[in-house]
């Protein structure tokens, strides 16, 4: 019988586990009961360097029910670190793992669809949010700009899906070649190909503690997003100095007429308005290109994407 690995990265959710372990517990021995998993299944819980007692949590809940195991990392290296963290751990062990945050937010009973697929013999199960009602206008409208500027950007990512997916564990042996440290879960996985579907799910609001993922880790999340999937924006950036370029041939000829026909005026305001947009422009520029320099220097580190620091087994 297969074996099911729940991959759950925790930081700082004291007030959480305790609520929602017992959830993916039950959701274990039912899936069990069904002859659908092996009994041996695991519910794998990373704890991504919290300040609280959220390791001590996993510790006891491991002592309570052999379902439960850990694995904690040296220090917070964020949430795509932690889930990847906890496919490696899994991947030599599993016949398939499912991903999902800790907070009780993704319909745990999704589950059961996405194991059925992968019996069907599908290797990728996406989670797919049905609806953002439980969402404020503010947050529907961010993420829903930023899956269609990642499509736009050649970032190819599943609409609405975010890190709740099944994989197999030969998806997994081939994912764990994709060596690179900036990392991008939802971009990567579709570039690893095989026979992939989705599921639906609705996802509600967290059941207590505040989210992790501010407005500011939201955008930084979609930046690194564009640029470790796509070099579009490099592309535009060339296309449109070419456009600025062109403007300004035009502009030169246009200025020399003018002074040879000797009605050169003292431009003074289109001249600083000139310089304004042409240096506004360049920064941008190379900002971009800079986002793309830091990756390659963070690339070319090679430093390990992360380090775990204790087990419960
Ligand atoms: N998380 C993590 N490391 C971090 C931030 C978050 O492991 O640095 C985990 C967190 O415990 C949760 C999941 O990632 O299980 C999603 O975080 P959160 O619920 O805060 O984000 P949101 O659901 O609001 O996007
Ligand atoms: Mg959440």
């Amino acid at each position: 019988m297969k074996r099911l690995y729940i991959i759950i990265p925790c930081y700082n959710e004291e007030q959480v586990l305790p609520v929602t372990a017992p959830m993916f517990l039950e959701k274990i021995e039912q899936l069990a009961a069904c002859g659908k998993i092996s009994p041996d299944s695991r519910i794998l819980f990373v704890n991504d360097g919290s300040r609280d007692k959220t390791w001590e949590i996993i510790c006891d809940l491991a002592r309570q029910d052999p379902h439960y195991i850990g694995i904690s990392q040296s220090r917070n290296r964020g949430h795509q670190n932690a889930v990847l963290a906890g496919l490696m751990e899994a991947k030599d062990v599993c016949d398939m793992t499912i991903s999902i945050d800790c907070d009780g937010q993704d319909d745990i009973n999704a589950m059961d669809e996405m194991v059925d697929r992968y019996l069907e013999g599908y290797e990728v199960v996406y989670g797919v949010r049905s609806k953002r009602e439980t969402d404020t206008f503010f947050k529907r409208f961010t993420a829903e700009s930023f899956y269609k500027l990642l499509n736009a950007m050649g970032a190819e990512v599943v609409f609405n899906h975010a890190d709740y997916r099944l994989l197999s564990a030969r998806v997994l042996q081939e994912f764990a070649e994709f060596g690179e440290v900036n990392l991008f879960l939802r971009g990567m996985i579709p570039l690893v190909g095989f026979k992939s579907t989705t599921v639906t799910y609705e996802r509600y609001e967290r059941i207590v503690g505040e989210s992790h993922y501010p407005l500011s880790k939201m955008l930084a999340l979609a930046i690194d997003g564009i640029t470790s999937l796509s070099i579009k924006p490099l592309r535009v950036i060339t296309a449109f100095g070419v456009l600025v370029a062109a403007i300004s041939f035009v502009g030169v000829i246009w200025a020399l007429t003018s002074v040879l026909r000797g009605n050169a005026v003292s431009g003074w305001g289109s001249m600083t308005c000139i310089i304004c947009f042409v240096s506004g422009v360049q920064l941008i520029c190379m900002g971009v290109m800079g986002e793309y320099i830091g990756k390659i220097y963070l690339e070319s580190k090679h430093r390990p994407r992360y380090i775990i620091s204790e087990r419960t087994y």
